[in-house]
This record gives C-alpha cells, structure tokens and sequence, in this order.
C-alpha cells in the first residue's frame, strides 16, 4: 500500500469539510465549527475510554482492542477537521508538534538527570513502610490502600536518610490499575504518614525501574525483589531475618537493624564517591 503523507491526509480532511460547507466562513461561524468538531472529537475520546473499561465502577471490564484502531481513527479525524477548519496547514502542525516533542523530551531528561546525578536510597512500600496487607485483585478497591497501617519508624527513618543528601525512591509492585485509585490513593497515604518521597515508582520489575539511579541500597521485604535488586548489582536490606544467605549483596535482617545497616551502606558509599570526584 502507497504511504499517505500527513499533508495527503490532512487534504482528504480539508476536502471533505469543504463539502460539508466550511469555507469561507466568517470567524464567529469558525469557532461555532471548531468548537462543535472539538466536542465531537471528545465524544469520540469517550467511546475510547469506555472500549479500555475506564470505569471505577466496571474493574473487570476487558478490553475491546478490535475496535481500539478506527475509534482512534475517528478521534484522529476530528481533530484533523479542526485543523482543516481552523486552517492550520500540515508544515505548522509538524513544526508545532516538532517543538511540542522537544520540550516535553527536555523536560523528561531534565526531571531523569537531575535524580540520576543524586545519591538514591529505593525502600519499599508494604511491608516495609506500611503492614503488609494481602489483597487479591478483586479485594483492591478504591480506597483499599487508604487505611494500610503504617510503620512510623520506617515512615520517619525515609527523612533521616533524605537529610543526609540521598534521595528517596520508593519502588512498588502494587498494581497500578487505571481504573482504581491505586496510584493516587497511595500517593494520599504517604503524604498523610508524612513519608519523604523525591520518586514513586508502580513496577513489577523493580531492578529493571531503578536502574540508571546511583542507588546506594535497597529496602525490601520480598526475597523474590530483594534478589533481583541483588543481581542488578545493588546493596539490599531484607527485612526478613530468616532468609540470610540468599545474594552476597544482600543482608538479611530484623527491622530494628535497618536503621544501622542503611545508615553503614549510605555512609560509606558517599565518602566514597565523594573522594572519587
Ligand atoms: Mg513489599
């Protein structure tokens, strides 16, 4: 199939709002058109959340993804007839998406360069800062995460380490479900416990997120995490007295220790690279 250049596109659009009347209009009777495909182009938007299940009420919903391609499409083609209305032309659109691209890049890099060039303490959420709670898929519920109970000593330990010049990184495997306030409600509890926070990280491969941070250490509850953090080469704490000897990179410990061990690691790697600069 030939390639059809934006520009080409763009004109099939151009074309077709031509035929439905909009040229020559005067710029009252523009921004009534402009304002009407945009609300159009949003009702499109809606079909697509609701075809992705973004509903707090419906959490098992699946996916429709047959139709994922042509609701995008007519999203897509709405905004285009915007454009062809408010008479953008293809050259504008590139160069404003070029710069677009740019700044949010920059600022991506910025945001990136400036935890990666800093010294990194990762802790964990449940089970270290919070009681473990064992909740299935179906038992999170909005506000399920709201009312876990915090370790205060772990939660106040997170500003000790962070007045010492680290960072602190906290890695979750908690499913960051779109549809429930996972996210949202976790970032409400932290603050609320008054958690020092600089990163909140959702993901399953918890090695695999951090890496790139100058990571002093980690602290874990899970053998399973505490390992990979072990393999990917970084110190990590496990507040899990009984699994001793699983990674030489990894101590495991009562929760009492983590204060000392933490407090050993971070000094000892910061003179360190303080003398290596
Ligand atoms: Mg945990």
């Amino acid at each position: 199939m030939a390639e059809m250049t934006f520009e080409e596109m763009l004109d099939i659009q151009r074309a077709f709002q031509s035929r439905m009347g909009d040229v020559g209009l005067d710029e009252q009777a523009r921004v009534d058109r402009m304002s009407h495909l945009t609300l159009l182009a949003y009702s499109e938007s809606c079909d697509m959340m609701a075809m992705l299940g973004y509903k707090t009420h419906h959490p098992f919903h699946k996916p429709q993804w047959g139709n994922a391609l042509y609701e995008w499409v007519d999203q897509f083609k709405y905004m285009m007839a915007v454009a062809a209305v408010a008479g953008f032309t293809a050259d504008e659109i590139e160069r404003a998406f070029t710069d677009k691209s740019i700044a949010v890049e920059q600022r991506l890099d910025r945001d990136r360069q400036e935890l990666v060039a800093q010294p990194v303490v990762v802790f964990d959420i449940d089970g270290v800062l919070c009681e473990f709670k064992d909740l299935s898929d179906r038992d999170i519920t909005d506000g399920a995460f709201l009312d876990v109970t915090p370790d205060e000593m772990m939660c106040a330990f997170t500003h000790t380490v962070q007045a010492w010049g680290v960072k602190i990184v906290l890695v979750t495997s908690r499913k960051d479900y779109r549809w429930r306030r996972v996210a949202s409600d976790t970032e409400i509890w932290l603050r609320n416990h008054g958690v020092a926070c600089d990163r909140l990280v959702f993901a399953y491969d918890k090695a695999e997120a951090v890496s790139g941070f100058n990571v002093l250490c980690a602290v874990e509850d899970s053998a399973k995490h505490a390992l990979a953090y072990a393999q990917a080469g970084i110190d990590t704490i496990l507040i899990d007295p009984d699994r001793s000897g699983i990674h030489d990179a990894v101590t495991s410990c009562s929760r009492e220790r983590v204060y000392g061990l933490v407090a050993h690691i971070v000094a000892t790697k910061m003179e360190a690279q303080y003398a290596a600069e």
